[in-house]
């Protein structure tokens, strides 16, 4: 092989790396959702109570610890419950405000990153309760809300960060609201939870909330508190770690059971739980079975008892709809449930998965097999590779903490990072390389080894997980892994093709 043939392959892998990570953050999302079920629900008996208004209270990135201190969340506890809600694996933010309107899990909804602006094909109760004649208003100091649910807001305000979203809020008086500071969020991204800037955060949202709920009429308005997420205490979310996917979700006022023993809850029961609070029908696409549906029983009391016996009557249906769609998409035998959905398409891709590695491992013996190295050469250059890779990614958990979703923090910050540590890794092993085996040719060669690992396992990925990601999800390594493999690759690209040209001077 000539260093030129070997410089330009690290070029064009350290390329192709780039694009792959520039277009994993699009490679995520598919709006129009995955196995997704409609079910008709009509509301046969109506509330019969007066219409209360509903307002949601989303503070981004709060995290239930601090919320737990709020003097909002003391005042709501007095007139209803708090308890722990589990958002689930995927802590990302539009994410999750699709799966607190629409009922449905990450995995299904389609909603995987905060980049996708366009509508999202699962209903969200918000449309249901447009369609049904109610004011719809959101205040937000975003506009994904609303874009994500484009029929579902008659009203809109989008304020700056510094200004008051409650306040805004209150200038809307809608029938139903929603309310949603990211500013909490913000502060932990760029100082952590643990830190004084986000308790200043928590103590700014604890003022504007205490203002806008003196305003509320508790014993004839409904408010839900909660967040999408929270932080870990160094900054970001994305993963599963408990203080991120385990928010404080508070409902109050009229219809609320006062309670202080409200078991841990999945989040999925926000939408439903305007939808009854409404007397509207739930949103079509809500998650039914492997579900937490009965627990909507226990946020409310006092409610008429036909209307309870038909909104549990279409809870029975959503689960008689989605079990007949689940047996048309499972084998026989298989227990109908979104969890055996998962396993099965799980089994279907370990070829999918198996095939890349296998064409991987053959590419890789072949490279060093052509290149005629005895098997202590051999040996050789394979622990050096295999260190490369494995001392990267153990830096990379010592200094961001994990290796998930969550230790990615930010864009920016993660692409300084990432460089940082791929390239300090990278440049230790080829000073190793340089010393142990001095062998120019033979440095190059390993370079571009690595590189063609780096490229091998991201193209692997592609085909293994689909473009745009299949569902289920994968395994929270496996879905972080193509943020680090994209620098991975440039930067290993970029050296490879250094130690080429290192490797033709020194002929
Ligand atoms: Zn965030």
């Amino acid at each position: 092989m000539r260093p030129w043939v070997l410089a330009l392959f690290c070029i064009v892998v350290a390329c192709a790396a780039g694009w792959l990570g520039a277009n994993y953050i699009p490679r995520l999302s598919d709006h129009d959702g995955y196995f997704l079920v409609d079910v008709v629900d009509p509301v046969r008996v109506p509330l019969p109570s007066p219409q209360p208004r509903v307002t949601l209270v989303v503070v981004d990135g709060l995290r239930a610890d601090s919320a737990l201190t709020m003097a909002t969340v003391a005042r709501l506890r007095e007139h209803g419950q708090c308890r722990i809600a589990d958002v689930g694996t995927y802590t990302v933010s539009r994410p999750i405000y699709a799966l607190l309107s629409t009922g449905l899990e990450v995995d299904r909804s389609g909603a995987r990153n905060n980049d996708e602006t366009s509508a999202l094909r699962a209903e969200s109760v918000w449309q249901v309760a447009t369609a049904a004649g109610l004011e719809v208003g959101v205040a937000s100091h975003l506009p994904w809300w609303h874009q994500l649910f484009v029929t579902g807001f008659a009203r809109t305000v989008e304020v700056a960060k510094d200004e008051d979203v409650f306040h805004a809020a209150a200038q809307l008086r809608t029938d139903v609201t929603v309310i949603h500071p990211v500013y909490v969020d913000t502060a932990g991204h760029a100082f952590g939870a643990a830190s004084p800037e986000y308790r200043a955060a928590v103590d700014r949202v604890d003022a504007e909330a205490l203002a806008w709920l003196q305003t509320v009429d508790l014993q004839r308005e409904i408010v839900v508190f909660t967040a999408d997420h929270g932080h870990v205490d160094a900054g970001g979310h994305g993963a599963q770690q408990p203080e991120i996917r385990g928010v404080l979700l508070c409902v109050a006022g009229p219809m609320i059971a006062v309670r202080s023993d409200a078991a841990a809850i999945d989040a999925r029961i926000v939408a439903p739980t305007v939808a009854v609070a409404l007397g509207l029908r739930f949103p079509r696409n809500m998650r039914a079975l492997d579900d937490d549906l009965d627990a909507l029983w226990t946020i409310f009391t006092g409610l008429d008892a036909e209307y309870v016996e038909d909104r549990r009557r279409s809870i029975d249906a959503f689960r008689q709809r989605n079990a007949e769609a689940l047996a048309g998409w499972l084998d026989d035998g298989q227990p109908p449930t979104w969890n055996a959905l998962a396993d099965h398409a799980r089994r279907a891709r370990y070829w999918r998965i198996a095939l890349p590695l296998a064409l991987l491992a053959a590419a890789v013996g072949f490279a060093l097999r052509i290149r005629g190295l005895g098997a202590r050469q051999g040996a050789g250059s394979l622990v050096w590779i295999a260190g490369t890779l494995v001392v990267t990614a153990v830096v990379w958990v010592v200094v961001r903490g994990s290796f998930d979703y969550t230790s990615i923090n930010e864009r920016v910050p993660f692409i300084r990072a990432s460089l940082l540590i791929c390239a300090g890794v990278a440049i230790a092993a080829a000073w190793l390389h340089v010393r142990v085996f001095a062998d120019p040719a033979r440095w190059a060669a390993d370079q571009a080894t690595v590189t063609l690992i780096a490229i091998g396992l991201s193209l692997g990925h592609v085909f293994a997980f689909g473009w745009p990601l299949a569902f289920p999800v994968p395994h929270r390594f496996v879905l972080f892994f193509p943020f680090l493999a994209a620098t991975f690759g440039v930067v290993h690209g970029g050296l490879g093709a250094a130690a080429a040209l290192r490797w033709a001077r020194s002929r």
